[in-house]
């Protein structure tokens, strides 16, 4: 069977991209247009003016840049450019001029990033051998049209992405100068994570009659959202794999489903938890229909317990046993979350959802929360000392089973001879740390945890103040005291008598014994005396606080 055959509608090939950039967009992995794609393209293509109300992370560079390049011409190319791209920060204007050049590669499409900071002598040299497609932030684009190296001639296309934050970050004026610079047969186009007035005032200013595209325009049904244990990390790129790694040895899912955006993706993460022991099988459209039969049978017989999938090729699976659904990025449309997340809690059966996301990616974490109504708690990735103390709890879980059962046929013998030598307490004592050594994680790094604010981005052509640390200055501990650590705060609803309650109910300590709490937006600490803290600990660990099982653990500050 062909690859790709029942995948269902909706491909770019549909969207009447030239051929070169659909080819480019296959290699890439791409298995069909996200849904600020499919509906901002076309209207794109006829040339119309467009507002679109998407964040990062919906694939709106590639619903503007695909569409841009569709323009360039085939034979002799103008040395001014075809396209300008407004972008608030000089990080994102590098972004979008990589993401440009890798859809416009077949074309040869020539894309300059222009940012301040930068040496100018290099970008006008660029600049004077000509360039098809500028990316800019405002000031540095206004600098060089005052120079008359930015020569707008020629120029079809405007784009500003980001529109919001280039307001917030004081460049209405250079943009207002750029658009009053620009062709007035031009297209242009917007784009915007929220639409103030102010963007719409400038909107109805600077663009004819646009298309207006706002995609978490579905509401979901009341009551539809399926019950499941949502919970988010933040985790930059470079640690996603050994987050999702220390995830899954915490989670320990029966069957979980991994999803990721594209076909390579799907293939290198694989390979890495395969290289990692982990029984992880990939499934997406690229694999015959025969290669996907063989990976849902491996899921249904267990030989398999993690399946790494994109969108396409998950949809209509129906693995009934799923436990786990983990985003390996925020999905590109909050429907898709809901979607993703619908496969497991099934028929009360309970459910996780997991999702990674890069502090970039926030603002799509925020629409999905919108469009939910469900909050999704951000946690810290789970600590190597989290993963050591939920691993005693199973050694120790597995050694009450074998001491109620009796069972230590094979072994008798030795420990009594051992008992000749030794006292029985020491030879326990060895015995469980031989047991507790072959369950515990390998030597690995933590990982860095990562602000939970965005952080400001500034204008590159002014001086850089600092941020402060985020994490607010904890008071010393009292003398006699140690303070506790509980994974779950003002996010998850938690106020101070749930955490008197779960520690009174779980251990022996009454609310005499309690001292100060405090309440974090994502943790809370509590005050217990030191001599009581380990116990404390042992007898919170299988404890649920405001229906979710917490981290507990002594706070490495105090
Ligand atoms: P953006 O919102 O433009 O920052 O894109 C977010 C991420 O999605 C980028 O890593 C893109 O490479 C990726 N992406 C964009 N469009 C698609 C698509 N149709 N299928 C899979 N991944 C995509």
């Amino acid at each position: 069977m062909k690859p790709d055959a029942d995948l269902g509608a909706g491909s770019f090939a549909d969207l009447a991209l030239r051929p070169e950039l659909v080819t480019v967009l296959t290699g890439l992995g791409y298995e069909e247009p996200t849904p600020i794609q499919r509906e901002a393209i076309p209207p794109l293509l006829e040339g119309r003016d467009l507002v679109g109300q998407a964040a990062t992370g919906t694939g709106k560079t590639a619903a503007f840049a695909l569409p841009l390049l569709q323009r360039l011409p085939e034979g002799q190319r103008s040395k001014h450019p075809v396209a300008l791209v407004l972008t608030p920060t000089r990080e994102l204007a590098v972004q979008v001029a990589e993401a440009i050049t890798r859809y416009g590669v077949a074309l040869g499409a020539r894309v300059l990033a222009v940012y301040g900071g930068q040496p100018i002598t290099a970008q006008l040299r660029v600049l004077q051998k000509g360039v098809d497609v500028v990316v800019a932030t405002p000031g540095r684009a206004l600098d060089h049209l005052n120079r008359g190296s930015l020569k707008l001639d020629d120029l079809q296309v405007v784009v500003l992405d980001e529109a919001d934050e280039m307001f917030d970050m004081g460049f209405a004026d250079e943009i207002e100068a750029i658009l009053g610079a620009v062709p007035s047969q031009r297209q242009t186009v917007l784009f915007s994570a929220t639409m103030p007035p102010k963007i719409d005032r400038m909107s109805k200013r600077h663009l004819s009659n646009p298309v207006r595209i706002q995609i978490e325009r579905e509401k979901a049904p009341a009551g539809e959202a399926p019950r499941v244990t949502q919970t988010g990390h933040l985790v930059l790129r470079a640690n996603k794999p050994a987050a999702l790694a220390r995830i899954l040895d915490m989670q320990q899912p029966s069957a979980a489903i991994v999803f990721c955006r594209t076909r390579e993706e799907v293939d290198e993460l694989t390979e890495t938890l395969k290289a990692r022991s982990y029984r992880a099988e990939p499934l997406h459209g690229g694999m015959s229909q025969e290669q996907r039969d063989r990976v849902m049978n491996r899921l249904r017989n267990g030989t398999a317990d993690l399946l790494i999938a994109t969108d396409v090729a998950a949809r209509g699976l129906d693995v009934d046993h799923l436990t786990h659904v983990v985003n390996y990025n925020v999905p590109s449309a909050p429907e898709s979350y809901v979607h993703r997340i619908g496969r497991v809690g099934r028929a009360g059966r309970e459910g996780v959802a997991i999702t990674l996301a890069e502090p970039r990616e926030r603002r799509m974490l925020e629409a999905i929360e919108r469009l939910t109504g469900q909050k999704i708690p951000l946690e810290k990735v789970p600590s190597r000392a989290d993963l050591l103390a939920s691993r005693l709890a199973v050694t120790r879980q597995a050694l009450v089973e074998v001491l109620e059962s009796g069972d230590v046929e094979g072994v008798r013998a030795m420990v009594e001879e051992l008992s000749a030598s030794f006292s029985p307490k020491q030879v326990a004592l060895a015995a469980t740390a031989l047991a507790h050594r072959a369950a515990a994680p390998a030597d690995e790094e933590d990982i860095p945890e990562v602000t939970s604010k965005p952080v400001r981005p500034v204008r590159d052509d002014l001086p850089r103040t600092s941020t402060k640390a985020e994490r607010p200055a904890r008071k010393a501990s009292k003398a006699g005291t140690a303070k506790l650590y509980i994974g779950a705060g003002r996010a998850t609803g938690v106020r101070p008598q749930d955490l008197v309650g779960a520690i009174a109910g779980e251990s022996h300590l009454t609310g005499k014994d309690i001292g100060g709490i405090e309440i974090t937006e994502r943790f809370s600490l509590v005050e217990v005396p030191e001599t009581e803290i380990d116990t404390v600990i042992k007898a919170l660990r299988s404890s649920v606080i405001k229906g979710r099982k917490a981290i507990i653990r002594r706070d490495r500050d105090s």
